[in-house]
């Protein structure tokens, strides 16, 4: 998609810090990091979101997930971490390019969400 922030990022066009990429899916560090830990995994094809997926993306998603734990202990977050992929209006999505944040670092993150 071209006016898509992270398509640019993967074909090179905007610069970002890597920290994988296979033919299916690149990895980054967060520009705005909410935590010692903070890249996302994108999938190298663009879709808007988890809400607009469907089963032709099954292999790559769950390739995507069962990447994160290695990456994140590589990061820097070897006793767990969250993931978060935040979809559509209700979810505060602010890019429409399909991402899930690996957030984690050397100590426990503030619990998920705060209760009002
Ligand atoms: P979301 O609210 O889930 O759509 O999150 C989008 C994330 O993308 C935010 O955490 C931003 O800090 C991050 N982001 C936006 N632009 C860039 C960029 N050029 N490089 C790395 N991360 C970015
Ligand atoms: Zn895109």
């Amino acid at each position: 998609m071209t006016d898509c922030i992270f398509c640019k990022i993967v074909k090179g066009e905007i610069p970002s810090r890597k920290v994988y990429e296979d033919d299916d899916m690149l990895a980054f560090h967060d520009i705005n990091p909410l935590a010692p830990v903070h890249f996302m995994v994108i999938p190298k094809k663009h879709v808007d979101s988890l809400a607009t997926v469907d089963d032709s993306w099954v292999p790559v998603l769950g390739r995507m997930m069962a990447m994160a734990g290695r990456l994140a202990k590589q990061a820097g977050s070897p006793e767990g971490f969250r993931t978060i992929v935040n979809t559509g209006r209700i979810g505060r999505q602010d890019v429409y390019h399909l991402h899930i944040h690996i957030i984690g670092g050397p100590d426990p993150l503030p619990r998920m969400l705060a209760r009002e």
